[in-house]
């Protein structure tokens, strides 16, 4: 705390971000990140733009990767924004679409940026419990209220939605913004953006941090009707003109135009998760159904705080929310079919010794 701070930074609870320690031989299935790198394309683009020219500023339209991308989705330029991660895009959607006196809902089960940002701005929320499986009913999304956010799959659920769902929420909130975050939806979802010509209050979120192996460069983008992604621009440029810079926008261009790297890396993700999953319930695991790059699981005996410090204990990182409902839950990046098999081995470590010790025994 201090005199200088502006009262309402008194008031913030910031996201925690998952840790980024660097120990040789870590294994790190805590951020969701991509075991694979990006396409050798991407780090050959950003190659190639470090040149003299970084003395000029980027392109604060950042057109040539509004161009692809929206080729990409099927979609026109002044359908895309991009931004520095998508964080950085939810952020000004806050400000830009979601701020309107009447609170924000989104499910108590999800991404816990959310809040944080309704605390940054001073803006009200009210969560919606997700049901007993953990799943969003979107029937409970009615009402009045100042916009509607999710993410399909759900974080840190993985649970998809099907697109069906989606167009019924769409139709409850005619008048106010209906935000998809899609940072997993790569991964074995469907994905809203084919909506967006239909829906003019569907806003679409995706990232390339996940599916793209670019978590390091920091870029993420909306999707929706020019006139949303207006509202987005006018608030971006009141804030910071060039949130993407030359390298990132040399990259992420590239990382459009490999779509068979993308494409394989994500199915042998899907792949993984699979075999993920089942090497957890042979161990007693219940493991949510996951449409997303990372697995939520919780053990019938074993506390889950004492599972993770287990783990760390082994040089491997998952990560652990103690919050509501979810404090027994483990989640677990999907890694390599290796990292999947070590995580899997030292889980079955852990319980054994925890069993015959520290553990609560049915
Ligand atoms: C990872 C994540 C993001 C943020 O991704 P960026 O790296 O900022 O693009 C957004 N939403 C959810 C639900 C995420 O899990």
């Amino acid at each position: 705390m201090s005199r200088f701070w502006s009262p309402r930074v008194h008031q913030l609870t910031p996201y925690v971000a998952g840790e980024q320690p660097r120990l040789p031989g870590l294994v790190k299935l805590n951020t969701n990140e991509s075991p694979y790198g990006p396409t050798p394309r991407a780090l050959a683009a950003m190659a190639a733009a470090a040149t003299e020219d970084l003395r000029l500023y980027p392109d604060p339209e950042a057109k040539a990767l509004r161009q692809a991308i929206a080729a990409h989705h099927g979609l026109r330029p002044e359908q895309v924004f991009v931004g520095n991660g998508s964080d950085e895009v939810l952020a000004l959607v806050f400000l830009a679409l979601l701020s309107h006196g009447a609170p924000v809902l989104f499910p108590d089960v999800s991404y816990s940026f959310y809040p944080a940002y309704c605390r940054l701005y001073g803006i009200a929320s009210r969560t919606v419990p997700v049901n007993e499986a953990f799943e969003i009913d979107v029937a409970d999304y009615g009402g009045p209220c100042g916009g509607v956010i999710l993410p399909n799959p759900n974080a840190p659920t993985g649970i998809a939605l099907p697109l069906p769902q989606i167009e019924r929420l769409l139709a409850l909130q005619p008048d106010r913004a209906v935000v998809i975050d899609e940072a997993y939806v790569d991964f074995g979802a469907q994905s809203a953006a084919g909506l967006v010509a239909r829906h003019p209050n569907l806003l679409v979120v995706q990232t390339l941090s996940k599916s793209r192996g670019l978590a390091g460069l920091r870029v993420g983008y909306a999707l929706g009707a020019a006139e949303l992604i207006g509202g987005l621009m006018r608030v971006k440029d009141s804030f910071n003109s060039y949130p993407l810079d030359r390298l990132a926008l040399a990259g992420a261009l590239a990382s459009f135009e490999d779509d068979a790297h993308f494409r394989s890396t994500c199915a042998r993700i899907a792949r993984s998760r699979a075999q993920l999953s089942a090497g957890l319930q042979a161990l007693g695991f219940e493991v949510l159904p996951s449409s997303a790059n990372f697995v939520f699981a919780r053990h019938p005996h074993c506390d889950a705080e004492q599972l993770a410090q287990a783990l760390r204990e082994q040089a491997i990182l998952v990560r652990h929310f103690p919050l509501p409902r979810i404090e027994q839950f483990l989640r677990i990046s999907v890694g390599t079919d290796d990292q999947c098999a070590q995580v899997v081995a030292a889980l079955g470590y852990s319980i054994s010794s925890m069993t015959r010790s520290r553990c609560v025994g049915p």
